[in-house]
């Protein structure tokens, strides 16, 4: 079966021209100024896409799905999560695998894939997380990038206890990551600081919502940024900080690269679109928008987004990590560090970069397009297959129509919270048709695709 779009503004990360665009079964084979319909098989399914855009299939590199985290699960499985992603645009994922520190590697990656392999209906692919570091964990490290196609891996400086790195781990694990050209993302804050902080604020009877962001304030991110930049420049490793949430953090991190560290930033949308304010709602509501680190005060977004412009910062992720407002998030009631972390995002980013990015004039379209897919693809070995639309690569397709208004809502939501953290947010553009290798998987917000039908994604470490 082969797919036609025709008439579309094909936006690239750097071009932009009208075009028709033909993938024959899961690959783009011709992009020509009109394809004459006669010169392709009968039966070939033809949208029209005038006065719209065609992005390449976004690529989310920061995702949660299967997650056990401050003892519960996250509320998506494979096929919610994925259907809201793809939904919003998204036809790639990079989830996090986050074993426990007993749990071995292989085994976390075997639990992660079969249940994405089972269930996910976009396609996908992991970055896995560094928790045990021992012998074991070292050669079974080296197994999964060698034969399992893992090459990137996650280590949270924060979470002390039960996720944290220490520094004698760190040095030795950006080494290895170094010789097998493996990049190293990071979650950057300091966990005995934020111990200390929370301990405090605690003590002095500081246990709501609002506490959660004094608890691990900016300076201890652009701090945690420093530190990890430090050892990347001792050991040589290239590094990508996740969820970047300040300006003072980004800075370090671009002092570092001018030193010459192979330093890479990742911003989040909650990070873009919402801010400190919302944490601070009455009646508990500031649980909803609990996640780490933390949403910060407005005056952040202006220069996160000059960064973007600028590439300083490289992608634009959501850090979804999807927990139900009542049932989940009210564990922490009486102490904020019990509420579980996280703000859903898979589905809503696409529109929140277009409206608050490229219709606010922070971004153009070209911007959007790399930080939001064709970075994700480059820095994490998956293009040209994802990241553009070009002969050869997979026709993952979002025909966008840049005009269409509404707001966001849990009820058109597909992830499984009970809540949305963009409740009532205008949004200007909506994925009108998304395709997966080309077969059409969404129309106009919702999914239409098959239940699964995601691929994993191995990956070649990129030596960069
Ligand atoms: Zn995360």
């Amino acid at each position: 079966m082969g797919l036609l779009i025709r008439n579309g503004r094909v936006i690239t990360a750097t071009d932009d021209y009208v075009a028709d665009v033909y993938a024959e079964g899961e690959t783009i084979s011709r992009i020509e100024k009109a394809i004459d319909p006669k010169t392709l098989p009968p039966g070939t399914e033809t949208i029209d896409a005038k006065g719209k855009y065609v992005f390449p299939g976004f690529i989310d590199p920061h995702v949660h799905i299967y997650l056990p985290f401050m003892g519960t699960y996250a509320k998506d499985d494979h096929g919610s999560g994925t259907k809201a992603a793809l939904a919003g645009g998204t036809t790639t994922i990079i989830e996090m695998i986050c074993p426990g520190p007993n749990d071995e590697p292989a085994d976390a990656f075997e639990t992660w894939k079969s249940k994405a392999d089972a269930g996910a209906c976009s396609d996908f692919t992991f970055h896995m997380a560094v928790v045990r570091f021992d012998d074991l964990a070292k050669a079974q490290l080296r197994e999964l990038v060698g034969s399992h196609g893992v090459a990137s891996f996650k280590v949270f400086m924060a979470y002390k206890g039960a996720l944290d790195i220490n520094d004698e781990h760190l040095f030795d694990l950006l080494t290895m990551a170094k010789e097998m050209g493996v990049i190293t993302t990071a979650h950057c804050e300091n966990a005995e600081a934020v111990d200390a902080m929370q301990k405090r604020l605690l003590a002095e009877g500081r246990t709501s919502t609002e506490w959660h962001e004094r608890s691990r304030p900016r300076a201890v991110e652009a701090e945690g940024v420093h530190h990890l930049c430090t050892f990347a420049e001792l050991t040589g490793a290239h590094i990508y900080t996740v969820h970047t949430s300040n300006i003072a953090a980004v800075r370090n991190a671009i002092n570092a690269r001018l030193r010459g560290v192979d330093v890479w930033v990742e911003a989040v949308i909650p990070h873009l679109t919402l801010d400190a304010s919302y944490a601070e709602l009455p009646d508990f509501e500031g649980a909803k928008y609990l996640m780490s680190p933390p949403l910060r005060d407005k005056v952040e977004h202006e220069p996160l987004w000059a960064a973007l412009r600028g590439r300083e910062i490289s992608t634009i992720g959501t850090d979804h990590a999807p927990f139900d407002f009542k049932g989940q998030k009210d564990m922490g009631r009486d102490n904020f560090t019990l509420v579980p972390n996280g703000i859903p995002s898979v589905q809503e980013r696409i529109d929140l970069v277009h409206t608050y990015g490229v219709c606010a004039g922070r971004i153009n379209l070209h911007t959007m397009v790399d930080a939001c897919s064709t970075q994700p693809a480059r820095i994490f070995g998956m293009y040209p297959k994802k990241g553009t639309v070009a002969v050869g690569s997979d026709a993952d397709l979002v025909v966008y129509d840049p005009n269409d208004e509404g707001t966001f809502s849990v009820k058109t939501a597909l992830s499984q919270t009970d809540y949305s953290g963009y409740e009532g947010f205008t949004r200007k553009g909506k994925s009108s048709v998304v395709t997966l290798r080309g077969t059409v998987v969404a129309r106009d917000g919702k999914y239409v695709g098959p239940d699964g039908g995601g691929r994993y994604i191995p990956r070649e470490p990129t030596h960069f």
